[in-house]
């Protein structure tokens, strides 16, 4: 560890104009006490917003030489911002945390005597709290619930994407190149020393939320289908179910209705159904399947994760950097 370490705060922001100066505003005076022991550097993402908020970020770089930033070319989503983030970070520990002030800066430093303590991994995790809306909370504890049952990862529910990365844990994460990016789950698949503070989530303090429904349910399937085999493998067993019951049923219409001489129309009847069940069934399997096969096409093709717009001088190569 050198005698002045780097410490680096990354914060992804699409389309903030509204509360990115009052967030700047309020992490300046909560990393300011650092500064006596770590040289500072905040690393804004702008993932590809259309509206001000480069501007913003480019106003904040200006005034500060600790600010730097990286603009993606497009938006690429959170997960994708944040991945662009870490990959920029020069710090000897990286701290993530959201730009809408749901995530309070003033917890920084309480992250960071946690890393000093020995941690590679310091995760936040966030209280019950209703200002989340019901759908939101809901939903989550659903989602963690299902998730920790199939996948071999723990995933902490809860875990937000708040948190302190060391310089090892960094380089670790950014080895994994995987397209469909599920980061608290990565995280977590690293190992390493693990240690947890709890935290009130505020409301968003301007701005409306980036996670429509959609968004949120493609999360939901990135961290399930990249974190468990299961789906595929309760497709094959049902599957297997499925077809066994037909056969069942096929063989018992044709036994019990044809020497019965029971009107054609029966069977015909008793057929069809077993039919639709098997198609269904047959469907059902190859929806999965190809759910993972689009993966295995998506990793195949081997694409960055993200493209890199503009960045401040010296800000490096990402990719490059970390291959
Ligand atoms: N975000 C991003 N790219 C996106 C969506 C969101 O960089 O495509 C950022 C956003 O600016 C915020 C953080 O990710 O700093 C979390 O997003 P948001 O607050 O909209 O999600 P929520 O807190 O509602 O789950
Ligand atoms: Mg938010």
């Amino acid at each position: 560890m050198p005698a002045r370490p780097r410490l680096s705060v990354v914060c992804p922001a699409y389309e903030e104009e509204d509360v990115l100066p009052r967030f700047h505003a309020a992490l300046v005076p909560a990393v300011e006490p650092l500064a006596a022991d770590y040289d500072l550097e905040l690393l804004y993402v702008d993932d590809g917003s259309r509206d001000r908020t480069l501007d913003v970020i480019r106003d904040l770089a200006a005034a500060d030489p600790r600010v730097r930033y990286v603009s993606l070319s497009r938006n690429f989503g959170h997960q994708a911002a944040l991945t662009a983030g870490l990959d920029h970070a020069t710090g000897d520990a990286v701290v993530s945390l959201d730009s809408d002030l749901q995530h309070p800066p003033a917890l920084i430093p309480v992250l960071v005597a946690k890393w000093r303590d020995g941690f590679d991994v310091v995760l936040t995790i966030r209280g019950d709290d209703r200002r989340l809306g019901w759908f939101k909370r809901l939903s989550s504890r659903a989602f963690y619930q299902v998730l920790g049952r199939m996948s071999s990862v723990e995933v902490r529910p809860a875990a937000a994407d708040f948190r302190l990365l060391s310089r090892r844990a960094v380089d670790e994460l950014g080895r994994l190149r995987e397209a469909h990016r599920y980061v608290r789950g990565m995280v977590q698949w690293l190992g390493f020393r693990v240690a947890e503070v709890p935290f009130e989530p505020a409301a968003r303090q301007g701005g409306v939320s980036k996670y429509t429904l959609r968004r949120m349910l493609r999360f939901a399937t990135d961290g399930l289908l990249s974190f468990s085999p299961a789906p595929a493998r309760l497709a094959a067993g049902a599957g297997v179910a499925i077809t066994a019951a037909s056969w069942l049923l096929c063989v018992c219409a044709v036994a019990l209705l044809v020497p019965l001489s029971e009107p054609v129309a029966r069977v015909g009847l008793v057929l069809l159904t077993a039919l639709h069940l098997l198609a269904a069934c047959g469907l059902g399997v190859a929806a999965v399947l190809g759910e993972y096969a689009a993966r295995v096409y998506d990793q195949a093709k081997g694409r960055p994760v993200y493209v890199v717009k503009e960045a401040t001088a010296g800000a490096g190569h990402g990719v490059a950097r970390v291959r």
